[in-house]
């Protein structure tokens, strides 16, 4: 007896090396039928005995293949067509576009052997590649995923190449960016008007780099600066050249041995590391690379993950290399040929010049691993994958904040995340925002007359600003520190349970037009948040342009305070010019109110000896932290919660009382973190017990501070309180774009609607 069905299979499935799994799968259990690449998926036809119907449809799931991340399976009968055999067949135009796409993938053991293996005809070819591994969301022009639609169209196939892709039993079936040295790209090391191509290249490049020169190299999702990390002359010259003072560089290693010399490695990091995302782990560092991660305790470390890599570190490069994205100071990384030759000019000493077009650029991912692991920046080899189910029917799509943007798109149901954008207010940063909304908008085919359109309250961010220009059915703005704790609940899926959110950050436009940033909030994504209490609120002169200077954060902190010494004068030592800023803030001139627990933050670096600007956001708060962790753990300084209010004035006047008396920084350091933990978990237990609730969401930018999120966690806990955190998208501003998504979508009162004209 012979019965037939039909059988789609939704989530990330294609490029995954899917059908040829079905393919194997329908041949062994000897049916016959066909399996297709839809735009909403895959598409299988099966005709057989009822046992063989039923042993497929037991393993389709359980024994996919390892990047395939299956959303649902829905099997229905259908007529027999007749069919003899099982078929491959060519992809369906047409009909709804909301597959998943894989995000790019770290090289896999077996094509890693190959690379290596001297006999094998694609040995040394740093373009290898199999339908479990190799560049996906980096080379897709078009959806269905194939090969016409990838940049490697221009390449076609020789006979090998073309041998293994029509081959079911070839582990490069199907596998549609499938090259090899006779047929495929190759690099090219570019140098002071000399080219190399070929084996010749990747040898003079890791020359190069042992030399101590600084080599641009294309890799997966664009260029990354490299150079020797143990050669604290190649690091100045880089950081000098790069406009990039002191913030943080990455560094590749050729293994995790390698890691471990440099790190602790966990368990837990390891997996991360290893896994197929291949993203930067920020580890607890053993040892002090000169000038790599300056007043930090972290190093953040990576594997290699495109085969160039191992080729490079195979060719003899520095076992430790600075790998950081290829850009002028805050630009977003470069990828393609022609700019980043262009804008790496004077910064670079050579190029290593991967003929493969880059569709789109995707930075390296940052994930810390504290426990479980929490993403950082999300980017290479997570985007563009889904992160959480949202129950709405019509698209939205949310256009984040300003700093660290990130966009999300909703459809069907399913909320896609994209890469790391970067900070809207570089003209760079803003031209990749809008080709990302308009790739993500393409490639999902979105109908704009149903689309709802989500941005910050922000009316002057560049993100309401462009929401205000696109068409669509309807724009909807959200409060930004009530998109913070949504993110967290959205992750989750868990839209109706009653929490306290505390969102700490650096800056976000409040509901009275001040700047927020040290707020609490009662309710559910569906109900909406009411803001129940804040930190006291302070003058800032001159707004967010403060954030630059904590100095001048500090100032309208201070002022509150009852004993003000000259803080121009030893032990403090800030700069005359702070003299000018109290002048204007008791003119009130450029003067702005603020509940911001990032200049906080700021005000008790400043006043413990950070009295430098700032070269990267967040740098004095990372201070402080550093400062708080070389010391013994010390009684908490008072910070007292009472009538909705944390009040700073004791806080802050402890940190000057206790420096004035000469004690060490670190230590002073320590008890206002602990004065920090203590009054947010005062607030939170006596919101909790006012308001019946038993969940505490922590997120926002503040919330990356682990001293911090530590404390406060462990006392929560204690209180018999669940502490939820943000691990799918950053705490920071990159997940605004999902908890803005999931208000929007539940319709949630916090939302002043505006229709549009
Ligand atoms: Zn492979
Ligand atoms: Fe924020």
């Amino acid at each position: 007896m012979t019965t037939a069905c039909s059988v789609r299979v939704r989530g990330v499935v294609q490029g995954v090396g899917f059908r040829p799994f079905v393919f194997r799968l329908a041949r062994a259990n000897t049916l016959a039928g066909w399996v297709t690449n839809a735009g909403d998926g895959v598409e299988i036809h099966l005709e057989g005995a009822p046992e063989g119907v039923r042993a497929f449809l037991d393993k389709l799931a359980a024994q996919a293949p390892p990047a395939a991340d299956i959303a649902g399976i829905d099997v229905e009968p259908a007529p027999p067509t007749g069919a003899q055999e099982f078929v491959i067949r060519e992809s369906v135009r047409g009909g709804a576009l909301t597959t998943r796409i894989s995000p790019d993938l770290a090289i896999c053991d077996r094509c890693l052997h190959e690379l290596f293996d001297p006999s094998d005809p694609r040995a040394s070819y740093p373009y290898i590649n199999c339908t479990d591994c190799g560049p996906r969301y980096s080379i897709i022009t078009g959806l269905p995923y194939d090969r016409p639609q990838t940049t490697m169209a221009r390449w076609p196939m020789d006979a090998r190449c073309a041998g293994e892709y029509h081959d079911p039993a070839s582990r490069r079936f199907h596998a549609q960016p499938v090259a090899c040295p006779a047929c495929g790209p190759q690099y090219v090391l570019r140098s002071r008007g000399d080219a190399v191509r070929g084996d010749d290249a990747v040898r003079r490049a890791a020359g190069l780099l042992r030399d101590g020169r600084i080599v641009a190299v294309k890799g997966v999702g664009g260029y990354h600066l490299a150079c020797d990390a143990r050669d604290a002359g190649a690091v100045r010259a880089l950081r000098e050249r790069k406009f990039r003072k002191e913030k943080p560089f990455a560094v590749m290693v050729p293994d995790v041995a390698a890691a471990r010399a440099l790190a602790d490695v966990s368990a837990e990091a390891e997996a991360v590391m290893r896994g197929p995302a291949r993203p930067i782990v920020l580890l607890p560092a053993r040892v002090t690379l000169p000038g790599i991660a300056p007043d930090n305790d972290e190093l953040g470390v990576m594997l290699p993950y495109a085969p160039l890599h191992h080729l490079l570190f195979a060719c003899g490069a520095p076992d430790v290399l600075v790998m950081t994205s290829a850009n002028r100071s805050s630009e977003p990384i470069a990828y393609e040929d022609d700019d980043a030759l262009a804008t790496l000019d004077g910064i670079a000493d050579a190029f290593l010049v991967g003929e493969r077009p880059i569709a789109r650029r995707v930075e390296d991912s940052v994930v810390r691993v504290d426990g479980e692991p929490v993403m950082l920046r999300r980017g290479r080899g997570y985007a563009p994958g889904a992160v959480a189910a949202c129950p709405v029917r019509r698209p939205v799509l949310a256009l984040g904040a300003d700093l660290k943007n990130a966009i999300t798109l909703v459809i069907d149901g399913q909320a896609f995340v994209s890469q790391h954008i970067g900070d809207l207010a570089d003209y760079e940063a803003r031209c990749a925002f809008g080709e990302t909304v308009r790739d993500l908008l393409a490639m999902y085919d979105v109908p704009l007359d149903d689309l709802l359109v989500v941005h910050d309250a922000h009316p002057q961010y560049h993100s309401s600003l462009y929401a205000a220009e696109l068409p669509c059915a309807e724009r909807r703005a959200v409060q930004h520190h009530r998109a913070h704790v949504a993110s967290v609940m959205a992750e989750r899926g868990e839209w109706d349970r009653p929490v306290l959110g505390v969102s700490f950050d650096g800056t976000g436009y409040g509901d009275d037009g001040a700047i927020w940033g040290g707020e609490l909030f009662a309710g559910s994504v569906a109900s909406g948040f009411e803001r129940v209490a804040h930190l006291r609120g302070a003058d800032l002169v001159g707004g967010d342009a403060a954030a630059r200077h904590p100095v001048q954060a500090a100032a309208g902190f201070v002022e509150q305070l009852d004993d003000r010494p000259d803080l121009c004068a030893a032990p403090f030592a800030f700069p005359p010019w702070y003299r000018d800023v109290v002048r204007l803030l008791r003119s009130r001139t450029r003067t702005f109110t603020t509940t911001s627990v990032g200049r906080l933050f700021d005000t008790a670096a400043a006043l413990t000896g950070f009295t430098r600007a700032i070269s990267f956001e967040g740098q004095a708060a990372m201070w402080l932290e550093h400062q708080a962790r070389r010391s013994v753990p010390v009684d908490p300084y008072p910070c007292p919660y009472g009538d909705g209010e944390l009040d700073f004035r004791p806080l802050l006047a402890a940190v000057v009382r206790d420096r004035v008396r000469g004690r060490e920084p670190a230590e002073i350091a320590h008890a206002f973190h602990a004065g920090v933990a203590r009054a947010v978990c005062d607030a939170c237990v006596s919101l909790a017990a006012l308001r019946d609730l038993d969940a505490v969401v922590l997120s926002g930018g503040v919330f990356q501070n682990r001293l911090l999120v530590r404390d406060v966690s462990v006392q929560l806990t204690a209180r018999g309180l669940a502490v939820l955190v943000n691990h799918a998208v950053p705490p920071n501003d990159g997940g605004i774009s999902l908890g803005q998504a999931a208000l929007a979508a539940m319709d949630a009162r916090p939302c002043t609607s505006s229709r549009s004209r």
